[in-house]
């Protein structure tokens, strides 16, 4: 009872402060839910609601009734996912195969491959904390960063801005959305403040945020990498400079590779929703069959036969316009989004059905998107490398290190 009450009180809207823009994001922003996860989920509810039960008004009828409805929500607990760890594996192992022979070799060892290989499910991991549907989930990871996972273009229209004229800077859109929302409340649908515990349903997503910023990480460790390599930075210093780049490049794949589904880039990421003319599925099970379903009942998916169809990485933006990686990669993003109703389409006709005989179109369209992903994310890769500038300030520390007397 006490941890049942907690739940509610986390979720009471006297609490709530609805300066988020839209109801447009309905389902769950919480990663796949694993079975071992719906069974203590289960477990937990089972648990409050049999000390319910034991109260004298509880009848066994309402007991059956409120059981059923606790299947129901977990049956209809749709999750916010893009590929499955198999296949956010292939982005980032497409993406080192579009790597130059002379990029550096510590990024290329069995072991470093591996690695950024496992880091492409990371941001997955911390889903797995939960959305605060339970009073132990982690609501301000779950604030953090689920969000940074998707962006849903359509949720631009009501805000009426444009992608190309986005701010490069998170936290200005983010303001933004606040503004609008108090100043044109009557555009937006109301927040369910019980079904927002994590407050992200209002938010569009910050995908193309999350991109550029550990692009921007990943060139800063280049810089200092360097600055160690130049200027009699230790073993250990160089180990860890290294590291550092193997694990951002891994995370960085992950947010590629999400916004290379297009089902991560739309509000129908769940099915089609609202005016529906050319009677696309409604039907929430699309998401997890393109995350990985089809691909499991196929066969699977492999990076291997996919490197053929890699170009060598290339620069992708000007690096003297500050807002110019922003833009390349939202027009990935948007590249991505146009794929939403060809996969609509592809589904209607069966092809994203594993059973049918035309399944392979779909198979071929699944894997053009994993290698869409693969490829931007060795051209970012490439070129957060290719532009690391110098590190002045470590470089200054480094040189009086090295003047300083033994
Ligand atoms: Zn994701």
């Amino acid at each position: 009872m006490e941890t049942q009450r907690a739940y509610m009180m986390t979720n009471n809207s006297a609490d709530y402060h609805p300066w988020q823009v839209t109801n447009l994001r309905t389902a769950s922003t919480s990663g796949e839910i694993s079975l071992k996860q719906i069974r203590k989920r289960f477990l937990y509810n089972v648990t409050a609601l049999m000390s319910l039960s034991r109260t004298k008004t509880m009848k066994i009828a309402s007991f059956s009734k409120l059981a059923l409805a606790l299947f129901v929500s977990l049956i209809v607990a749709v999750p916010v996912h893009a590929w499955d760890y198999e296949g956010h594996r292939v982005v980032n192992q497409l993406g080192l195969a579009a790597l130059p022979k002379d990029f550096p070799a510590f990024v290329k060892t069995p072991e470093a491959r591996e690695r950024i290989a496992f880091l492409a499910g990371e941001p997955d991991r911390w889903r797995n904390q939960g959305d605060g549907r339970n009073p132990t989930d982690d609501v301000v990871l779950s604030h953090f960063a689920g969000p940074d996972h998707y962006f849903d273009m359509e949720d631009l229209d009501p805000l009426k801005l444009k992608p190309t004229d986005l701010p490069i800077f998170r936290f200005e859109f983010a303001g933004e959305l606040a503004k609008l929302r108090a100043a044109h409340p009557e555009r937006f649908d109301p927040i369910d403040p019980t079904k927002d515990a994590d407050r992200t349903k209002a938010l569009p997503g910050f995908a193309p945020w999350a991109i550029t910023e550990l692009t921007g990480k990943l060139r800063s460790s280049f810089s200092y990498l360097k600055a160690f390599q130049d200027y009699g930075g230790t073993p250990e210093e160089i180990a860890n400079a290294q590291a550092n780049i193997i694990y951002i490049m891994g995370v960085l794949g992950h947010y590629v590779g999400d916004c290379a589904q297009p089902l991560h880039l739309t509000r129908h990421h769940h099915g089609w929703v609202g005016p529906n003319p050319h009677g696309y599925t409604t039907n929430s099970s699309i998401h997890s069959r393109i995350d990985g379903g089809f691909f499991r009942r196929t066969g699977g998916v492999k990076a291997d036969p996919l490197i053929e169809k890699i170009r060598p990485a290339k620069i992708i933006n000007d690096p003297l316009k500050s807002d110019d990686l922003f833009r390349k990669v939202m027009a990935y993003l948007q590249e991505s989004h146009q794929f939403v109703e060809p996969l609509y389409r592809l589904d209607k006709e069966g092809k994203l059905t594993p059973e049918n005989p035309d399944s392979h179109e779909g198979r071929d369209f699944l894997e053009a998107q994993l290698v869409r992903g693969g490829q931007m994310l060795g051209d970012l890769w490439y070129s957060a490398w290719q532009q690391a500038g110098e590190d002045t300030f470590l470089i200054r520390v480094l040189k009086a290190r090295q003047a300083a007397p033994k």
